[in-house]
C-alpha cells in the first residue's frame, strides 16, 4: 500500500481527518482545489439556528441548548449519529466531545498562526454585508471584536468602500437600517459612511475585496491603507466601526496587530462574503496544519470504480490530463457538497467519486429534479440542501437497506446528509466533528 489512509478533500473535514489519522499512520490528502471552507465567512457555526425569516433570535439560546435540541429532534443529523456511540448520558458526553475536539482544533490553528475567539456556551452576533447578522460561536479576532451582543449602548459606524459593490456605502447603509429595524439590541446611534478607496494609490482589482486584503499583506501597502482609513474616519464620531474584511490574508496577524495599535479594539471586520478573505486565511492555516503533521498533499481529481466491498486503489487525474493509481488501507471521503462537486448530477444525483446513493432523510434520490424539496420562500428550510451520503454511527456510507457499502470507507463533512447548515447553522461544527472522528476511525 502507498499509504495507510487516503483522505479525499482538504477542507475542514478532510484536514481534521488527515491530522487525526496522521498521529500514528502514513496519510495523504488528495484534492482538486479549495472548496466551501475557503469560500466561507471563516466563522465557526457549531449550532445556532436562527429565528424566523433569518433574523437572529431575540433571546439567544446557548450552544449546549442548541446542540441538545438537535440531538432530541433531528435523528438524521450527523451530531445525533455520532452521539449514538455513547452509552451513558449521550447529551453531556456529546457536548463534552464537541468542546474537546473544538478546543484542540483551535489550539492547532493557533499553533500555525491563526487565532480564533469565542465561547463554548454564549453565542455571538456578527454583522455581514449581506445585510444580515450571523449568530455563531467562533470567529477570527478581528471579527469577534464586533460581537454586537457586547456593543450595546455604543455609537456604531458601518463603513463601505466605493467601487467594491459587495461592500459599498449602499450595503453599509442597508445594514445600518436593518439593525435599527430589528431593534434586538439597543445602540446609542447607528450611522454609515463611504471611503473613496479607489482614489488612492493602492494596487487592487476593482470589485475584488480579496485583492485589497492581499495588498495589505505587503507592510508598506498595509501602513498606507491603514493611514487612508485613519484619515477618513478622523472627522467622524463613533465608538465602534465596522470595515470590510481587508486585514490581510497571509499576513493577517501583523495587519490585525497594526489595526489594534492604531484603533485599539474599536474597529472590526464585517464577516467575509465569498470570495472570502477570512475563508482564505482559514484555508491557508489548514494547509500549514497538513504540512505540520507530515501529511502528503497530492493535487488532482479522484475517480474510482469499485465492485466489491473494499476499496483498494483510486485513480488521480491531474490537471494536465495524466492519471495515476494510488492505494491505501482505508479512505476518508471529505469532498464537500454542491460547491465543491462532491455530489453531481448526470441522469440522476450521485456522490461523485464512488457513485454512492444520496439521501434526503431516508429517501434515496432517484428523480433528476427533486423539486418537491424546494419551496418558493427563500426563508424556508429548503430540505434539498440536506441531500448527501448516509452513514452509520462509524461514519461508513450505507445503502437504502442500511448496509455498509465499503468496509474501509468513512465519510465526513458537508458530503453527509441529514443536516442543512444554512438552516441549522452547524456547518463548520459538523465538518469539524465528523472529520476528526473519521480520521480516528480510518486509522483503526
Ligand atoms: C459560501 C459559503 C459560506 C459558508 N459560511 C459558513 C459560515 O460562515 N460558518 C459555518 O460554520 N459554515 C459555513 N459554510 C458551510 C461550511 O463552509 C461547510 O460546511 C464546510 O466548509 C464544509 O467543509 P468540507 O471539508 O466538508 O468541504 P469543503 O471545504 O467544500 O472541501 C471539499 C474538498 O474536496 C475536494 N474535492 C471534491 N471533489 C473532489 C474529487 N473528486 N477529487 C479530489 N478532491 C475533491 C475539494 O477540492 C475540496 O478540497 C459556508 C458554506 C459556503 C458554501
Amino acid at each position: 500500500m502507498d499509504y495507510d489512509v487516503i483522505v479525499i478533500g482538504s477542507g475542514i473535514a478532510g484536514t481534521l481527518a488527515a491530522i487525526n489519522a496522521a498521529r500514528n499512520k502514513k496519510v495523504a490528502v488528495i484534492r482538486k482545489g479549495y472548496g466551501a471552507s475557503a469560500l466561507s465567512s471563516g466563522a465557526f457555526d457549531i449550532a445556532s439556528k436562527t429565528g424566523t425569516r433569518g433574523r437572529p433570535l431575540k433571546g439567544l439560546s446557548t450552544l449546549s441548548v442548541a446542540i441538545t435540541e438537535i440531538l432530541e429532534n433531528e435523528q438524521n443529523h450527523p451530531y445525533s449519529i455520532l452521539s449514538r456511540t455513547f452509552t451513558g448520558d449521550r447529551f453531556n458526553e456529546f457536548i463534552g466531545m464537541v468542546k474537546t475536539v473544538g478546543s484542540q482544533f483551535f489550539d492547532e490553528l493557533k499553533s500555525v498562526g491563526l487565532g480564533y475567539e469565542g465561547s463554548w456556551e454564549n453565542l455571538m452576533i456578527i454583522p455581514n454585508l449581506h445585510g444580515t447578522f450571523k449568530v455563531t460561536s467562533f470567529c477570527q479576532p478581528s471579527m469577534e471584536s464586533g460581537n454586537l451582543a457586547r456593543l450595546r449602548g455604543r455609537k456604531l459606524l458601518f463603513v463601505g468602500f466605493d467601487k467594491i459593490t459587495s461592500h459599498s456605502k449602499t450595503r453599509a447603509g442597508f445594514l445600518s437600517r436593518l439593525l435599527s429595524d430589528y431593534g434586538f439590541v439597543s445602540f446609542k446611534d447607528i450611522s454609515y459612511t463611504n471611503i473613496n478607496i479607489h482614489e488612492h494609490n493602492i494596487a487592487y482589482n476593482e470589485n475584488d475585496l480579496v485583492s485589497l486584503a492581499s495588498a495589505m499583506d505587503t507592510p508598506e501597502q498595509a501602513r498606507y491603507i491603514l493611514n487612508v482609513l485613519k484619515q477618513s474616519l478622523a472627522g467622524i464620531e463613533y465608538e465602534h466601526a465596522f470595515i470590510p474584511p481587508i486585514m490581510g490574508i497571509a499576513g493577517y496577524n501583523d495587519v490585525y496587530q497594526m489595526f489594534v495599535d492604531v484603533f485599539g479594539y474599536t474597529v472590526s471586520e464585517f464577516l467575509s462574503s465569498s470570495f472570502s478573505s477570512a475563508g482564505l486565511r482559514l484555508q491557508y492555516a489548514l494547509d500549514k496544519l497538513l504540512a505540520k503533521h507530515g501529511v502528503t498533499i497530492i493535487n488532482g481529481t479522484v475517480v474510482c470504480e469499485q465492485n466489491n466491498d473494499k476499496i483498494k486503489t483510486l485513480t488521480i487525474i491531474k490537471k494536465d490530463g495524466n492519471s495515476s493509481q494510488i492505494s491505501a488501507n482505508s479512505f476518508v471521503l471529505a469532498t464537500g457538497k454542491f460547491i465543491s462537486n462532491g455530489i453531481k448530477k448526470d441522469t440522476t444525483w450521485k456522490e461523485a467519486v464512488f457513485g454512492l446513493p444520496l439521501f434526503i432523510g431516508s429517501h434515496v434520490i432517484r428523480e433528476p429534479f427533486p423539486m418537491n424539496y424546494l419551496t418558493d420562500d427563500p426563508f424556508d428550510e429548503q430540505i434539498l440542501f440536506s441531500m448527501g451520503v448516509k452513514v452509520d454511527e462509524y461514519l461508513r456510507p450505507v445503502n437504502e437497506d442500511g448496509k455498509v457499502i465499503y468496509n474501509n470507507l468513512f465519510a465526513a463533512g458537508s458530503i453527509l446528509s441529514g443536516y442543512n447548515y444554512i438552516y441549522d447553522r452547524t456547518g463548520m461544527g459538523t465538518a469539524m466533528m465528523t472529520g476528526a472522528r473519521a480520521g480516528i476511525l480510518s486509522a483503526g
